[in-house]
């Protein structure tokens, strides 16, 4: 008797969460391509350019209650950590506000509670599918520093805080000299620090996911450089449009990050996506850096020792997604940089900005389309795409597969606003 056929599948995007799910289906059988304009690892991926932080923590969404009084700071002050391209306002509307009205407490517990079961394992789901790849050797365990300039700051942040508490993460604090003691390269402008254990880093996020795509073809997975036009779907699977050749498989993963919803439209998704545009500014030879990544709370962004280089990421930008870079984000990440780290040198700098895929409700989109079972989505991982590919990767292809599960995808479905 011939062996059954494994299933073919097709996941488009190789950035982190389309890597994790292909790794994560070629593990459990699957013949998999994985389709990506660009190398995997590229620049134009969010997962090359983000703070590489492991941040199990970060259950608690950037719109929270109170966000429309704060928004007008954080736009027009000096040091406020967010930019508009005005003539994008229009267009950004549709999506601003159901985002702002996201912001309620009642709808913050809501992404907190479902955030936390995609993130809280992060470091060892990312060990796990680093697993037979030279990757590993970017995965870094570590504390996860909160900056604070005093005690009182901290405390009006008390409502993320009880909710981080609420979902099982734990920290200690620092106070005065205590943060010093820490890291003695921090200014002593922070009075006040919250130290989260067992979190971690990818000190090379680029490296790191050509490396997991280098190990998901030697374990004989097909890497194909195109650009998908549109996915048909007929009874015997799916046909992928290309600029070339088709390509056909038995089922394919949307996993195209801040493009997502260009492809995901046709096919049933209707959860509204945008990009947040963020930066980074990479600090090559730095005098200084933190011994682990921090996140300067006020400032909102992370300086991350990485391989090489201090890397200062953050910066919430509304523009697109085919606007240029503007320079308004970097000169405000060198100034936070310097502020932080008190007689910063460095030789060199290098900047970039990328597509965090921004949905309305802060939740990312995991599971099948409504109108097909050969069409599954995961995108849409907005802020926390990193600590979150590798679970998202799991259930995916466990999901794909046919396989029982324990993690429910009511939450996540693409048909959630219907
Ligand atoms: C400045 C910044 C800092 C961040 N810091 C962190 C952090 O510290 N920790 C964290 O967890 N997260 C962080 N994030 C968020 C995280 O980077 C993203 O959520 C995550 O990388 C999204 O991964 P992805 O695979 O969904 O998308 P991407 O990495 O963007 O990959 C999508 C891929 O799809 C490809 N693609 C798109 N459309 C098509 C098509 N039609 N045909 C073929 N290929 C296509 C693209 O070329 C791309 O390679 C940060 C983001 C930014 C911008």
């Amino acid at each position: 008797m011939s062996e059954p056929k494994s299933q073919r599948i097709a996941v488009v995007g190789a950035g982190i969460v389309g890597l994790s799910c292909a790794l994560h289906l070629q593990r459990l059988g699957a013949r998999v391509t994985m389709i990506d304009r660009q190398q995997p690892g590229d620049v134009d991926a969010a997962s090359y350019g983000n703070g590489g932080v492991l941040a199990r923590c970060a259950v608690v969404p950037v719109a929270t209650p109170g966000i429309l009084l704060k928004a007008p700071s954080m736009l027009f002050s000096a040091d406020g950590p967010l930019f508009l391209r005005w003539s994008y306002l229009p267009r950004l509307l549709p999506w601003l506000v159901p985002y702002l009205r996201s912001s309620s407490r009642k709808s913050v517990e809501h992404i907190a509670r479902h955030l936390t079961p995609l993130l809280f394992d992060s470091v060892d789901e990312h060990r796990a599918l680093a697993q037979g790849t030279d990757a590993g050797r970017w995965v870094r365990s570590c504390e996860y520093l909160y900056l604070y300039e005093s005690r009182d700051a901290f405390g009006r942040d008390a409502f993320g805080w009880g909710l981080r508490r609420e979902h099982g993460f734990e920290w200690d604090t620092l106070q005065g000299g205590a943060v010093r003691e820490f890291d003695p390269a921090l200014s002593p402008k922070y009075e006040f620090a919250v130290v989260l254990k067992d979190h971690g880093m990818i000190a090379d996020p680029g490296n790191y996911v050509s490396d997991l795509a280098k190990g998901f073809a030697a374990a004989g997975g097909e890497v194909i450089r195109a650009n998908i036009k549109q996915v048909d779907t007929g009874d015997d699977g799916v046909v992928l449009k290309t600029d070339g050749d088709d390509i056909e498989a038995d089922k394919v993963v949307i996993a195209a990050g801040a493009w997502s919803h260009l492809l995901a439209a046709r096919l049933g998704a209707n959860v509204p996506l945008e990009s947040e545009r963020g930066y980074h500014l990479e600090l090559v030879g730095a005098n200084k850096q933190p011994s682990v990544p921090v996140m300067d709370a006020a400032r909102k962004f992370v300086a991350a020792p990485m391989n090489g280089a201090l890397r200062l990421a953050g910066v919430l930008e509304f523009g697109g997604l085919e606007a240029p870079a503007s320079n308004g984000p970097p000169d405000l990440l060198l100034r936070g940089a310097k502020a932080m780290l008190p007689g910063l040198e460095y030789e060199a700098k290098r900047t970039w900005m990328g597509h965090r895929p921004a949905p309305v409700d802060s939740l990312p989109v995991i599971g099948p389309a409504p109108a097909s079972r050969q069409v599954y989505f995961a995108y849409g991982h907005h802020h926390v795409g990193l600590t979150a590919g590798p679970k998202t990767g799991r259930i995916v292809a466990q999901h794909v597969m046919g396989l029982r599960q324990n993690v429910s995808l009511d939450a996540y479905r693409c048909d959630r606003f219907s």
